[in-house]
């Protein structure tokens, strides 16, 4: 299928998108959820195991109890009601990486639930609701041998790396998000951006999508615009960039909407998304709750966190996101519009540090949001993940201001910085892009100028100062772009003696 704009704007001025979102995040704490393992990430394979996380016969968790102090901070970043009362479950089922055939979780009785949290979109506000915070342990990790894609069709056998299990892992599930329309993808995507700000200010996680820390099931369903019930929803699993949020969401609206307009029905199932084509592929229907047989957890005694435990967590909240970007905004004088449009495009902190390196607030935006955007675009990845520093970036502004080089240069010198040339003081030295301002120097290529358009000196020797814009741009032409543009007017209008 291919997916063009065109289809896409035809399928939603038809259909009415309900999206949810279930995101899994791996906590940063040192020990694992129900034992005394370490968390570290990429140590060798089942080497952070012991019979509690390997689910050997008689071993008895205990809970960690910064796991759970950090599941009620992101409960109250997300505006959540903390339970005073609640138990963990067990979810029922055999998956080769989890050993105890059984994970531990929570189900009726989530720690967290009724939350909201406000992505805004060019100064429009969406609430997300929230539906439940909860506490669970993370599975182990497959590994398929000898197939060519990684996963297990194909695969000559598979091993399973015990590290992971039981590392703890709060899932955050929103409400159905109906009413977003066209900009369906485009929510979906800036609510994960805005969750992951909130999670890494809390420092709770390191929410690195690209190491699983943080990953993404996005649900998709299409109502008729002129109805009122909602559609089938797929569950399009494991999502693992910011990017991708947006791509599987508006790839899903368009595949649904295909089998609609064919008569046919949407099948409630999970599907993969996969990175390289943008598109996914059907995986099991899905389960049931019932399907998984979940009972309280005899094992752990409930959690009951009093008021005043809460309370001493609420004042350790940090400064979040939303009041962040108030400040910034306030500080930057930025218009509603603009600083969504900053925040979307993940720049906010490159521009912070962009200015603390010394460039302007207006500096700083023009390049992440223009130049780098762009190139970010081309390129298919974040901006965070370009060639550039902030401080480089703030420097390359300096270069500029200081009229060393003009905007022109500064893209070449940009372009260096992005290859792997240096700093950009170091490309302009190394390319020689330094502005030429010397008056000696600029002199032979404006008589040449002069010299090669008489009518037009004529002119401008007659009074028509505008006319020297011409012999401006030869001038400019003939130094590929590295004259100081003020300095040749100048030395043009006094040769022709109109200074
Ligand atoms: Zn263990």
């Amino acid at each position: 299928m291919t997916l063009t704009m065109s289809a896409y704007d035809d399928v939603v001025a038809r259909y009415a998108p309900v999206i949810g979102l279930e995101t899994h995040v791996e906590l940063g704490t040192v020990s694992k959820m129900f034992c005394g393992c370490s968390t570290r990430f990429g140590s060798e394979p089942n080497t952070q195991v012991c019979p509690v996380c390997l689910g050997l016969p008689g071993a008895l968790p205990v809970a960690n109890a910064r796991a759970i102090e950090a599941t009620i901070l992101i409960g109250l970043a997300l505006n959540c009601s903390i339970a005073s009362w609640c138990r963990f479950a067990r979810k029922n089922y055999f998956y080769p990486d989890m050993p105890k055939n059984f994970q531990i979780s929570q189900y009726d009785e989530p720690l967290c639930t009724d939350g909201w949290v406000d992505v805004l979109l060019d100064g429009v506000a969406y609430r997300i609701e929230i539906e439940r915070v909860h506490l669970e342990e993370d599975t182990g990790k497959s590994l398929h041998v000898g197939g060519s894609t990684g996963r297990i069709h194909g695969s000559m056998h598979s091993l399973v790396d015990f590290n992971r299990a039981g590392i703890p892992l709060v899932e955050i599930v929103t409400k159905p998000v109906p009413g977003t329309g066209a900009l369906a993808p485009e929510v979906a995507r800036a609510y994960v951006t805005e969750l992951r700000g909130i999670l890494r200010s809390l420092g709770v996680s390191d929410v690195r999508m690209e190491e699983g820390s943080m990953r993404c099931d996005v649900n998709t369903s299409l109502s008729r615009v002129d109805s009122d019930a909602w559609g089938t929803r797929t569950e399009t699993k494991n999502v693992n960039s910011l990017r991708s949020v947006e791509r599987a969401v508006r790839s899903e609206i368009v595949r649904q909407a295909a089998v609609l307009d064919a008569g046919q029905r949407v099948i409630q199932e999970t599907r993969h998304f996969h990175e390289n084509s943008g598109e996914s592929t059907a995986g099991r229907s899905k389960e049931e709750a019932t399907d998984y047989r979940y009972f309280p957890e005899p094992d752990l005694v409930p959690l009951a966190p009093d008021t005043e435990w809460v309370e001493r967590l609420r004042a350790t909240l940090p400064e979040l996101p939303s009041a962040r970007r108030c400040r910034l905004q306030a500080t930057w004088g930025l218009s509603d519009a603009e600083m969504d449009a900053l925040t979307n495009a993940g720049a906010l902190d490159l521009i912070e540090a962009t200015v603390a390196a010394g460039a302007s607030a207006e500096d700083a935006r023009k390049w992440w949001l223009g130049d780098l955007s762009r190139r970010a675009n081309e390129s298919g990845v974040e901006l965070e993940e370009l060639a550039v520093t902030p401080a480089q970036v703030a420097q390359l502004a300096g270069l500029v201001t200081t009229g060393r080089v003009n905007d022109k240069l500064a893209r070449q010198a940009l372009s260096g910085v992005l290859a792997g040339e240096g700093s950009p003081e170091e490309v302009v030295t190394a390319r020689g892009l330094e502005v030429v301002s010397d008056t000696g120097e600029l002199g032979t290529a404006v008589d040449e100028a002069i010299a090669a358009a008489p009518d037009i000196a004529a002119k401008v020797r007659g009074g028509k100062v505008a006319a020297a814009g011409a012999l401006v741009g030869a001038v400019m032409r003939a130094t590929r772009g590295q004259a100081d543009a003020q300095v040749v007017r100048e030395l043009i209008l006094a040769r022709l003696d109109q200074a």
